[in-house]
């Protein structure tokens, strides 16, 4: 079965700290040789929606995965093949809604962002773990690995990139008979998924996304205030 590789945790410029444009995305995606690519943008899934209609206007060979980034109060979960907002910002009434709307559920770098319990606990419910997130814990997170253990779970490896040189450095090794949104969903809900990292990214890389996730959210106090 032919192998590709896809990256399921990617921000673009429609988060208030992403600094990548969608079409920037594609082309580079295409020239890593990634065959997928999930558009998990904080708490909105248009950066998703507007990369699923750049593919085709390009023509690049390429499956985009639609997902959002929700931020609960037990840290980052990850919806994957959703076309509408999450509104729910509480983990449970998230986890209701993304079912209710047939989208998988992921749990992000499970060591960053949350307490160790709440950690556990979303690993009891969500279909994926990353154990692989090329921005956070060096690379690896161990917790996830331990977790995806305990629970039984598929795992799977991102880059989590918010800057464009960040694009696929983590990533998940697929074997696919047919690249379809059906066939990946199942390869990776199945367990079939391989974690990989080529490449974790650094101190600076983090800076830069804090720094302009930062300074945009002071302009739009800014700007709300005058
Ligand atoms: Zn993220």
């Amino acid at each position: 079965m032919p192998i590709c590789k896809g990256d399921f945790h990617i921000h673009t410029s429609y988060s208030h700290d992403g600094l990548i444009r969608v079409e920037q995305l594609l082309l580079r995606a295409e020239q890593l040789g990634l065959r997928i690519v999930a558009i998990t943008d904080h708490n909105t899934v248009r950066g998703g929606l507007e990369a699923a209609r750049a593919a085709q206007r390009m023509g690049v060979d390429l499956l985009v995965v639609t997902g959002v980034e929700v931020r609960t109060d037990y840290g980052d979960i990850l919806a994957l093949f959703v076309e509408e907002e999450v509104r729910a910002r509480r983990f449970r009434e998230v986890v209701r809604e993304v079912r209710s709307m047939d989208g998988l559920l992921a749990l992000p770098h499970p060591s960053r962002g949350r307490k160790r319990w709440q950690a556990e606990e979303a690993a009891k419910v969500v279909d994926v773990i990353e154990t692989v997130n090329a921005l956070t814990s060096g690379g690896f997170d161990k917790l996830g690995l331990r977790l995806a253990e305990k629970y039984g779970k598929p795992v799977m490896g991102v880059s989590d990139a918010h800057l464009l040189r960040c694009l696929g450095r983590g990533y998940t090794v697929l074997e696919l008979e047919r690249i379809s949104l059906e066939d990946v969903r199942a390869a990776l809900s199945e367990g079939r998924g391989k974690p990989r990292l080529s490449k974790p990214c650094g101190v600076l890389e983090h800076g830069i996304s804090a720094l302009v996730g930062g300074s945009r959210i002071v302009l739009r106090a800014l700007r709300a205030q005058f």
